[in-house]
This record gives structure tokens, C-alpha cells and sequence, in this order.
């Protein structure tokens, strides 16, 4: 199945629309580590013939996003390459001097109706039941009709000439073997009345220009492949490997899709999802390196060294974004901490939160990172530490802070306080064990109305750090208030 003497060539083909779906990372992701795990090379092409489609700065975003990520290209309209230009764009003579060699040799033909007459057509075919699709009509047009047309400059397209009573089969690495009628198969546009290739005629040609070995994409693409075929076949070329992944799904197993939340990758970064994670994720979906594999953590390297395409599942993936909070999260415990400090400035700038003290804030990330999904909720937990008085989060809560007990404590550690430098989350542990001793009070009672004063919550961060980051100042003044 492999195809071992050719040189791996994948290539990632986007249209550019702006930003970059979840599905296109991963379909990039697949690719990228398919490359490398075969020695081989990772070509970008943008597929940007849709004139009509167009959005400025698309490309740009999307190699400067895949950059980021760590998914590398060692071809495209960056680093250049023997088989440019990778703008299909800039190719569309190239592709114009095949639909004439296929209409040359009868495969494909010229056709020249209107659209109110193909909106006619489907709509008899939908009166009559029967499927939708371009009747073939002008196949019938004798070659002095075909002429006298274009003489006189009519509008017109270029079909494909589906072979009819025939049947298209091939092997996809994922899904096997599948198999078609032709008949049932569109005489396909491959060239527009404005001139230009459509998606499949642009596709086949640079997918064989460009010696793609093996093409890996989205399973939606897979209805694509039989008139793909047909045309390979009608200009004698080899066929390239193909291997489509399956389709990520939200919970509800319907197709991914903006209704149901975010699909743009930006809209993740945005949020605090990091790369690292991200990329681990989506890897995931689809895609399992071997049956009773438990592992779920993967480097890049890793990755490169596990994928393969036999181990992509054919059935739909699920994108669970608890799951992706969870590992999220991991991440963020066990990130190198003076790079999450750098990462997570945006988000302490975010809520106005004074970043002159590097070093405070790495501590608050220390006693916060646990309690991360993600970096966007940073603002809601270092509130504690940004305010000088405390809110309660009930009104309840008032009442471990009044009761005799707690003054107790209150006032024998502010005492304690006195006679020390500045407290640090290991000589707060000594100075409560202290606390306890000279007041016989222990536990939660000890504890819990302290949280509650410094804090207003009966949960939160450690207290030790709290109370290191907060300093013996600010918790005298907030302790005095109760005494
Ligand atoms: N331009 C198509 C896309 O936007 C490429 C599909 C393919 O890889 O053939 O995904």
C-alpha cells in the first residue's frame, strides 16, 4: 500500500477564507507528520481560483498561524520550491493547456447553455424525481455547431465526459475500498465561463505537477475523488495514494460547525488554549496511535515519531472541548513557569492587573495554574489579589469572621506578625502552627475564617501563598478590620 520507491510529497491545499478551522489545523497537522515521519516533504498550495472568495491577508494569517503552531512546510509561497508557483492563481495557463488536451483527446467537451436554462433542467429533473445533475445535452452538438458558437464568443464552459456504464473504484488507506457508477457521476465543469478552473480540474493537474505521493484530507472531499479519477485516467497519469480522514463532529455527532461553538483556531489561541496542547489535541482526533495506547500527552516529536496513516480511524471524530480543557489545563500545570508568566501577561493586562512585578505575578500563576482550563480565566481568580478590601461571596460567610474564635486567631497572628520581616508561604506554616498551639484552636476552625477574610470565598488558592503574595501588611489591615 505504501508507495515506497517514490518520494514522500503531501501537500496541505487551502482556500484561504480568513482564518483557520479547526479541521484545516488538523488536516495540516496529518500531513506535516506524515512528512516527516516518512522522510519526506510537506508542500502548501493555495487554492485561491475563487476570485469571488477572496479575503486580504488570508494567506498571510494562515502561514503565520501554522508557523506558530510548529507545522512546517519545506515548499510554498514562502520558501519557494522546483514545482511552483503554489498560487493556484498564478497557474491558470497551465491549467487551461489541459482542459484542451482533454477535449482534444474526447474527454472533455464545450457547453454552452445559460443559467436559466440549467435552472430549467433542474428543475424538470426535480418535477420527473429524478437526481439533479447536468443532462450531458450538449455531448450532442456535431463539431461545426461547437465552432459556430465559439465564433461567436458565447458564453461557455468545459465538462468533463463522465464514461458512461462503467464504474470508478479505488482504495482510500482509510475508508478501503470504494466503488462507483459513472453514470451517476456529473459531467463535472472543469473549466468556468470566466476562464478559470474549478476545484477539481486545478486540483488534479498541480497534485500531479507537484509529484504528490499520497493526498491526505478532510473525508467531506471524498465525493470528489471518482471524477478525479476519471480525469488521471484521461491524461495517462499515476494516481497518488489517498487517505481521508474522518470528519470531526461536535458532541451531538452532528458535523463541526460555528452554531455550536468555536472552529476558528485563533478563536482557541485567543482564549488561552496553548499550542502545545492544541496541537496534542487535534492530533487525537482521528488519529490513535495503537490499540491499548493509554497515553494521551505528545510532543511534536513524538507525534512525528508515532503517525502513521494505518492508525487513522474511518469513523467520525468527536471534538470534546472538555477533554480539550482538561488537557489544557495539564499543560498549564506543568508549563516551564517563567514562560507561562510571559504568556499570561495579555490576560493580567487584560483586567487591569499592574505587570511592573514579574516576579509577583509568576507567584500568582503558581498558586492559581491548577484551577486553569485556559488563560482566559486568569482575570477571575487573581481578583483577590488585585483589591484591597475583601467581598464576601455571601453574606454567610460573615459569621465565621465575627465569631470569638476567629478573633482569637485574627489577633495572635497580627500579633505573631510583629515580630517577623515579611512572611513567605513556609514561615506562614510555622507562624499558624504557633497560632494553634497558643490559642487551642485547630483545624478548620482555624483555617476557614482566615481563607475567608483574606480571600471572601471559602475556597481559593493554597493559603500559604495567598499569604505570601499578599504580604503581612496587607494582611494585618484586612485581619484588623474583624478584630
Ligand atoms: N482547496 C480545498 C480545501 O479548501 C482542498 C481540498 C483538497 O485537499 O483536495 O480544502
Amino acid at each position: 500500500m505504501e508507495n515506497n520507491k517514490k518520494e514522500v510529497r503531501v501537500r496541505f491545499a487551502p482556500s484561504p477564507t480568513g482564518y483557520v478551522h479547526i479541521g484545516s489545523l488538523r488536516t495540516a497537522l496529518f500531513n506535516y507528520l506524515f512528512a516527516r515521519h516518512s522522510g519526506g516533504k510537506n508542500i502548501l498550495r493555495i487554492e485561491d481560483t475563487d476570485q469571488t472568495r477572496k479575503v486580504e491577508g488570508a494567506v498571510e494569517n494562515l502561514i503565520k498561524n501554522m508557523k506558530s503552531l510548529g507545522v512546517e512546510f519545506d515548499e510554498g509561497p514562502v520558501q519557494g520550491g522546483n514545482y511552483g508557483p503554489y498560487y493556484q492563481s498564478e497557474r491558470i495557463d497551465i491549467y487551461r493547456r489541459y482542459s484542451d488536451e482533454l477535449i482534444a483527446k474526447g474527454f472533455a467537451y464545450y457547453a454552452f447553455e445559460t443559467p436559466d436554462e440549467l435552472d430549467e433542467m433542474r428543475k424538470m429533473q426535480q418535477l420527473e424525481g429524478k437526481q439533479t445533475m447536468y443532462d450531458r445535452r450538449a455531448r450532442d452538438l456535431s463539431e461545426d455547431e461547437v465552432q459556430d458558437k465559439l465564433k461567436k464568443r458565447l458564453p461557455h464552459v468545459i465538462r468533463l465526459k463522465v464514461p458512461l456504464n462503467d464504474e470508478v473504484r479505488f482504495n482510500d488507506v482509510i475508508k478501503g475500498t470504494i466503488k462507483i457508477e459513472t453514470n451517476i457521476i456529473d459531467d463535472q465543469i472543469l473549466i468556468k465561463s470566466d476562464g478559470f478552473p474549478t476545484y477539481h480540474l486545478a486540483n488534479v493537474v498541480d497534485d500531479h505537477l507537484m509529484q504528490i505521493s499520497h493526498i491526505i484530507r478532510g473525508e467531506e472531499w471524498v465525493t470528489s475523488v471518482p471524477k478525479h479519477i476519471i480525469i488521471y485516467n484521461a491524461l495517462g497519469w499515476e494516481i497518488p495514494e489517498m487517505a481521508h480522514v474522518p470528519l470531526i463532529l461536535n458532541s451531538d455527532k452532528s458535523k463541526l460547525s460555528k452554531r455550536q461553538g468555536d472552529v476558528a483556531v485563533e478563536d482557541y489561541l485567543k482564549k488561552g488554549y496553548l499550542k502545545e496542547s492544541l496541537i496534542n489535541f487535534i492530533a487525537l482526533l482521528g488519529w490513535n496511535p495503537g490499540e491499548g495506547e493509554e497515553q494521551e500527552f505528545y510532543t511534536m516529536d513524538e507525534l512525528i515519531r508515532k503517525f502513521t496513516l494505518e492508525k487513522v480511524q474511518a469513523s467520525g471524530a468527536v471534538f470534546n472541548v472538555e477533554k480539550l480543557n482538561w488537557m489544557n489545563n495539564s499543560y498549564i500545570k506543568n508549563y516551564d513557569p517563567d514562560k507561562l508568566t510571559e504568556m499570561s501577561l495579555p490576560y493580567f493586562e487584560q483586567s487591569g492587573f499592574d505587570t511592573s512585578d514579574i516576579a509577583k505575578i509568576k507567584k500568582i500563576l503558581s498558586a492559581i495554574r491548577v484551577y486553569l482550563n485556559k488563560l482566559d480565566e486568569i482575570p477571575q481568580h487573581i481578583k483577590i489579589f488585585s483589591r484591597n478590601e475583601v467581598e464576601l461571596e455571601n453574606e454567610n460567610l460573615k459569621e465565621f469572621l465575627d465569631s470569638d474564635s476567629s478573633k482569637k486567631v485574627f489577633k495572635a497572628l497580627t500579633e505573631k506578625f510583629k515580630s517577623i520581616n515579611e512572611i513567605n508561604a513556609e514561615n506562614y506554616k510555622t507562624i499558624l502552627k504557633d497560632v494553634q498551639n497558643e490559642t487551642g484552636i485547630k483545624g478548620k476552625q482555624l483555617f476557614k475564617p482566615l481563607r475567608i477574610a483574606l480571600t471572601g470565598s471559602e475556597n481559593g488558592p493554597e493559603l500559604p501563598l495567598i499569604a505570601e503574595i499578599f504580604g503581612k501588611e496587607k494582611i494585618s489591615k484586612l485581619l484588623e478590620k474583624w478584630i
